[in-house]
């Protein structure tokens, strides 16, 4: 299974995978999620593929985003907003937490006002990553499709039946 995630109620922004961020970006690794009707909090880490703080539900059939729905906030988005608890459902991240748009690095935000920066970065950024996907996608058909045209022309050349 490949990576996921979840955009950030604060800043629109995806929870990274540790491997996706640097020194200056750490903090979008930091995660604090709330379940609907829960008023504790899952912090920690986020690994890229579901687990937070190691998994501290204890087994992988306990992740959290099975069962009732859930918001995701980066911690520092988290501590700007006053602590705010569950918030509706957090969107699936279009960069999966580890694709990330021209490796955008920002630093810790501080303030509302940066929150609100990140916001305007975070939909604009969201846009080029989902038609980068759309492209790769598109490109991927269009191999294939060149790949079966050679495969068909061998099979016809050697008198093979491709596979
Ligand atoms: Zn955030």
């Amino acid at each position: 299974m490949g990576f996921f995630s979840w955009d950030c109620k604060g800043c629109g922004h995806s929870l990274r995978s540790s491997c996706a961020t640097s020194k200056t970006s750490a903090w979008m690794n930091q995660a604090v999620v709330y379940k609907e009707g829960s008023k504790m909090a899952l912090r920690g880490e986020y690994d890229g593929y579901g687990n937070i703080g190691g998994d501290p539900y204890g087994d992988d059939d306990g992740n959290f985003w099975e069962g009732p729905k859930f918001t995701v906030y980066h911690k520092a988005c988290h501590e700007i907003l006053g602590k705010p608890k569950f918030d509706g459902q957090s969107r699936g991240s279009h960069d999966q937490g580890y694709f990330i748009d021209d490796n955008f690095d920002p630093a810790k935000p501080k303030t509302l006002a940066d929150l609100a920066y990140l916001r305007d970065t975070g939909d604009a950024a969201r846009e080029r990553t989902r038609e980068a996907w759309r492209k790769i996608c598109a490109d991927g058909e269009k191999r294939r499709a060149e790949e079966a045209v050679v495969l068909s022309w061998m099979a016809a050349e050697l008198g093979v039946v491709a596979s």
